[in-house]
């Protein structure tokens, strides 16, 4: 199903457990602001080349929009439309004063140079440069950016605007990055899962996880669990997956990964089919990568006990339906990768403050509000009778209905 279709559809859901009005509910499905811009650079040969890069303003009832830019050749915009809309909740189910948006260029960041990228991102900038801002509109990395595109960002920005370094988040510390951004939509995962896994009366020592992509986040979200004695048996990326059902040392794995760019020929493990990754026996399987991959074709093979949506819709309302029946829990992701602009938010708190937290701040503050979350969606669980990804639509889409109502409608 389509990332739109699919949440437009949980939101449709959640709206109606709240019996939300009807003309408020499609105020709040239409997008702000849907942005769409060509970027034509020079290649390092010469040669030009053009791109579409995408921002959607989904909401700004509780605060300044805020979400990632993604850089992948899926990139379209009912993705991106899907994913700012998802922030929107996200931001409302953390508890933080945002609303929501996304944006994107449908590229592949592996087959341009870093000066080519750096191009695209500052023609990129001075497209939308006048449509973002410190109290309107603030990116972050996503998929295939990083803390130097958001560099580029802000020194493009701060051309036309004045130095402005919350205009952004997930920058270089050098730059006024937060300590422990680069690592929070990881951590943020282990607090998640910990907390729900607590309720279950367990904890990571004594289960078995699966995580397929090994980027940003999932590097992190298995490292953190490797640490607290969590066995990692399978793990997967672009470049392959590899398995060992004693425990993959994550250190070296991401030693190896480092030196080869690859999963490939890990001493530590042996090669599995990708696909068998994500219908591997396991206790928790976590998606870190790609929308859409639990979906009518595998759901019913999915062994897990427990997933952690790391990565945005992994789990499709078809395969939600299927693993349901199942009995299998999962941990929605706008509530379980809400570690990223959560700390985001404490980044641009540090940097309209002027004020640099140490990393043990970053981190406490980030478990507080890991942990309030989740209780706060069990408590929506409990009164709609609803299950956890209903539990915190409802939480997310509440909070901004709220919001809108006191605003008002008066032009
Ligand atoms: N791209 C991340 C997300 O999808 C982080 C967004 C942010 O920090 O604004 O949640």
């Amino acid at each position: 199903m389509n990332a739109l279709a699919a949440t437009n559809r949980n939101f449709r859901h959640a709206a109606r457990i709240l019996g939300l009005d009807s003309k408020l509910e499609k105020s709040l499905l239409i997008p702000f602001r849907e942005i769409k811009v060509e970027c034509t650079i020079p290649k390092d040969d010469g040669t030009l080349v053009s791109y579409v890069g995408f921002r959607v303003q989904h909401d700004n009832a509780r605060g300044p929009m805020k979400g990632g830019i993604r850089y992948h050749p899926e990139v379209d915009p009912d993705e991106v439309n899907a994913l700012a809309q998802l922030m929107t909740w996200k931001t409302a189910v953390a508890d933080i004063p945002y609303g929501g948006a996304k944006g994107g260029i449908g590229c592949n960041p592996m087959d341009l140079s870093v000066s080519e990228l750096e191009r695209l991102t500052r023609v990129f900038t001075q497209k939308i440069h006048d449509l973002i801002g410190i109290h309107t509109d603030v990116p972050a990395p996503d998929m295939g950016t990083n803390a130097q595109t958001m560099a580029w960002i802000l020194d493009e920005y701060s051309k036309f605007h004045g130095h402005s370094p919350a205009v952004v988040t997930g920058k270089p510390i050098d730059l006024g990055g937060s300590l422990g951004r680069e690592a929070a939509t990881g951590r943020g995962v282990v607090f998640a899962t910990e907390a729900l896994l607590k309720e279950h009366g367990r904890a990571i020592k004594d289960q078995t996880f699966v995580i397929q992509g090994f980027g940003n986040v999932g590097s992190w979200a298995a490292k953190l669990i490797h640490e607290k004695g969590g066995k990692v048996i399978a793990v997967s990326d672009i470049t392959g997956a590899i398995k060992n059902n004693d425990g993959i040392d994550i250190e070296a794995l991401i030693k190896h990964k480092e030196e080869t760019n690859s999963l490939n020929n890990f001493p530590g493990g042996e090669a599995m089919d990708p696909h068998e990754l994500l219908v591997y026996e396991c206790d928790v399987l976590i998606p870190c990568a790609l929308g859409g991959v639990l979906n009518r074709e595998n759901a019913g093979a999915v062994k897990a006990k427990f997933i952690i949506e790391a990565a945005n819709h992994p789990t499709d309302p078809d395969a939600d339906e299927i693993l349901a029946k199942k009995g299998v829990v999962i941990l929605p992701d706008i509530y379980a990768n809400a570690g990223g602009v959560t700390v985001s938010y404490f980044e641009w708190v540090q940097n309209i403050q002027g004020f640099m937290w140490d990393e043990e701040k970053v981190n406490n503050e980030l478990q507080r509000y890991m942990i309030r979350s989740f209780h706060n969606i069990k408590k929506m669980c409990q009164s709609h009778n609803c299950n956890l990804r209903m539990g915190a639509f409802t939480l997310g889409v509440n909070r901004v209905a709220r919001a809108t109502t006191l605003r008002g409608w008066e032009a």
